[in-house]
C-alpha cells in the first residue's frame, strides 16, 4: 500500500527531516579523530530529545542507538562503539527522527583528516547520485528512473560498485513504507511516480565490487571485498516538476565549513538544485 501525502503531512515530515539534519549538524561540528561512535550517538539523541521528538532507530527492530554509523568498508547500519574515530576514516552516519507521528530520515559521510583524492571522489560522486536520482524523481516518471539515474553515474562513469541489497522506502507515519527505491534500475520500469509520494532516496556505493556481507552482530553491513562505502540520503516529495527536498544537507555542510578536523566534498548540497 502507497500511502500518499497532503501537504500538512509534507510540512511534517519535513520539520522531522530537519530535526534529523539539526542532530547530524550537531556530529559535524565535533566529530574528529580522537572522538568515538558511541560519544556522537549521546549528541545526537540529546538533541532529538530536546525538541521533544523520539530517535526512530533506536529500538527499531532491536536497534541499540539513535545514529547508524558505519566506518571505511562498512556500509550502512553499524552499531555506535568505544572504538576511536582515526585520521583518514571515512564516516558513514544516518538518523532518523519521530515527531508528530512522522518520520524523518536522513544520512551523510564524513571524511576525516587526511584522505586521499580516491577516496575524496567516492563522497562526491555518491552525493552527486544522489541528486540525479532526485532529478528523476518527478511525477510521472517511474522507480525505475531513480534507480537507473543513480546506477549509470556511479556505475558507468565512475566503475563503482552500487549496492543492490539495501534499498530507499516509502516514509511517512512508518520508517518503511511502499515502495522500495533501488540504487539500480532501468528506464521507464517500476511503479509510476505521483505527486504527494514521499520517499528517501539514498545510494549505498562502494569503491571496489557492488557485493556486500552481514557482519557476526547481526546489524552491520559491509563491502565483501574490503572497499570503502559511501550513503548520502535525502527524503524527497515528489512533485510535478521538481521533487520537494525534505532534508537539508546544507545544516550540515555548514558545520562542516567550520570543522578543520573533516573534509568538505567539493560539491556543496546548496548547489545542487538539478544535475
Ligand atoms: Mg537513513
Ligand atoms: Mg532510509
Amino acid at each position: 500500500m502507497v500511502y500518499y501525502k497532503t501537504e500538512e503531512e509534507v510540512e511534517l515530515i519535513r520539520k522531522s527531516c530537519l530535526l534529523v539534519c539539526k542532530a547530524l549538524a550537531e556530529v559535524a561540528s565535533s566529530i574528529k579523530p580522537g572522538v568515538t561512535g558511541l560519544q556522537m550517538d549521546l549528541i545526537a539523541e540529546e538533541l532529538i530529545k530536546d525538541h521533544s521528538a523520539l530517535p526512530a532507530f533506536k529500538g527499531y527492530r532491536g536497534f541499540p542507538a539513535t545514529l547508524c554509523i558505519s566506518i571505511n568498508d562498512q556500509v550502512v547500519h553499524g552499531i555506535p562503539t568505544d572504538q576511536v574515530f582515526k585520521d583518514g576514516d571515512i564516516v558513514s552516519i544516518d538518523c532518523g527522527t519521530y515527531m508528530n507521528e512522522f518520520f524523518g530520515d536522513s544520512a551523510y559521510t564524513f571524511a576525516l583528516g587526511e584522505i586521499s583524492k580516491e577516496k575524496m571522489q567516492l563522497l562526491e560522486v555518491t552525493n552527486t547520485s544522489l541528486y540525479k536520482g532526485i532529478a528523476a524523481a518527478v511525477a510521472g516518471q517511474r522507480i525505475g528512473d531513480i534507480g537507473f539515474a543513480v546506477q549509470d553515474y556511479c556505475e558507468k562513469t565512475y566503475k563503482y560498485g552500487v549496492v543492490r541489497e539495501l534499498v530507499g522506502h516509502g516514509i511517512g507515519r512508518s520508517l518503511h513504507e511502499s515502495p522500495e527505491v533501488p540504487n539500480y534500475g532501468k528506464r521507464g520500469r517500476g511503479s509510476k511516480l505521483k505527486e504527494g509520494l514521499v520517499i528517501a532516496i539514498e545510494p549505498m556505493v562502494n569503491l571496489g565490487r557492488k557485493e556486500v556481507k552481514q557482519l557476526d552482530d547481526g546489524w552491520t553491513v559491509a563491502s565483501k571485498d574490503g572497499s570503502i562505502s559511501a550513503h548520502y540520503e535525502h527524503t524527497i516529495c515528489v512533485q510535478k516538476d521538481k521533487a520537494l527536498i525534505l532534508s537539508d544537507h546544507t545544516l550540515i555542510e555548514a558545520q562542516i565549513e567550520k570543522n578543520p578536523n573533516v573534509n568538505s566534498i567539493a560539491i556543496r548540497s546548496s548547489e545542487m538544485t538539478s544535475v
